[in-house]
């Protein structure tokens, strides 16, 4: 990988990697060309305002917790969320994890600090390097890429096991940040990207004539692309034009993570101008990116508050704009974290989060998972 592809990390072992991705070219696909068509026939269907979409899990997935116990429990809650949609609505909603891949992760920062004061390399997921506090363990290694592809093969046999008995558009599907190309480029099977149903480009990779997006152009699977607030109205039009020159219904996403301020004074341009000018997309409203915080020396945590708000505020504008509010995107685990805080502002005193257990940013709980969730439907 060139040094100008942002955010991949500096693999190190050029001969290791080499022998990686040639490996992980010689082995089955994950996910088969039709059931990402089916995910892609789902999400038309909540393009054309027929049904919801919700798309959550961690930020950040663990190799240790992909044994069947914590993928159960994870699909229970998206199972759990798509059908309180679904009750409160009377519509489909489409359950599409973030699971089975979302191992890498862009970081802003290349060091972070440990709770001892030293600098270590930041961690940048688990197919990249060790979340421990030892900086020997933060060092970037290839064969993770290949424990990735195990666990997430491990993951998905727990999704289809969950498949009995569901109608096929209301099934579980996967998705995780097509961030590590070193990964995902042997993972595609013909035209599909085999390494998940549907992938998406992050704020930080998603400059048009950059790789990521290229590698997204070059896939037939549903591609979502996060919209962050330094896009620009025009960036927006683009993006659609590129990775939806044939304005297929279902193939684009656009997963809005503005913030519950920003939201307000970006969103209503970037809506109607990539109406007006572009190609089809499924709008998503993301409440957790543009909201994170720190309180003090603390870690990052997001106020409840915020997240509610920017729902609130991008139901209003999408309806404002007669485009369909099309689901939400969200950081969440079954666990009983406190990682997301409820305290309102202003913090007279910092909360504690006593929970604390994220490997990257911080999700919300069941509860204030279903919150929000009730929060979306009272209003579309
Ligand atoms: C994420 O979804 O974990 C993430 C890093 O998002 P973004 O690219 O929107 O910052
Ligand atoms: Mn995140």
């Amino acid at each position: 990988m060139t040094a100008a592809t942002a955010q991949q990390p500096d693999w190190g072992d050029l001969a290791l990697l080499e022998r990686v991705t040639r490996t992980l070219h010689t082995l089955p696909p994950l996910v088969t060309a039709e059931e990402c068509d089916r995910l892609t026939e789902a999400v038309a269907r909540v393009g054309r305002g027929e049904g919801f979409l919700l798309q959550g899990g961690d930020c950040a997935e663990r190799f240790c917790e992909s044994g069947p116990a914590e993928v159960r429990a994870k699909l229970a809650q998206l199972y759990g969320l798509a059908d309180l949609i679904r009750s409160a609505t009377d519509a489909p909603a489409v359950p599409l994890g973030r699971l089975a891949g979302q191992y890498g992760k862009p970081r802003s920062a290349l060091y972070e600090r440990m709770p001892d004061g030293t600098m270590v390399p930041s961690y940048r997921g688990d197919a990249v390097n060790s979340a421990a506090d030892d900086p020997g363990a933060r060092h970037p290694d290839p064969a993770r890429l290949l424990r990735a592809r195990e666990c997430a093969e491990r993951v998905l046999e727990v999704v289809r096991e969950s498949w009995t008995g569901r109608p096929p558009l209301e099934r579980a599907y996967v998705s995780h940040e097509a961030l590590l190309l070193d990964y995902e480029r042997p993972l595609v099977r013909g035209d599909h990207a085999a390494s998940a149903h549907s992938v998406w480009i992050g704020e930080r990779t998603r400059q048009p004539d950059g790789p990521h997006v290229g590698f997204a152009r070059s896939i037939a699977n549903t591609v979502g692309v996060k919209i962050g607030p330094t896009i620009t109205p025009a960036q927006a039009v683009r993006l659609s034009h590129l990775l939806n020159p044939d304005g297929r219904d279902g193939r684009l996403a656009f997963i809005v993570r503005l913030g519950s301020i920003r939201v307000r004074s970006l969103l209503p341009e970037i809506v109607g101008e990539v109406t007006r000018r572009g190609r089809p997309v499924v709008w998503l409203c993301d409440p957790m990116h543009g909201n994170t915080m720190r309180i003090g020396a603390g870690p990052k945590t997001r106020p409840m508050e915020a997240i509610l708000e920017e729902v609130v505020a991008f139901v209003r504008i999408m309806r404002a704009q007669r485009r369909h509010p099309g689901g939400l995107h969200l950081e969440m685990t079954p666990e009983d974290v406190t990682e997301c805080i409820t305290t309102p502002r202003p913090f007279w005193r910092p909360p504690e989060l006593l929970r604390y257990r994220t490997a990257c940013d911080p999700r919300l709980n069941a509860a204030q998972a279903a919150e929000v969730v009730e929060r979306f439907v009272a209003l579309v």
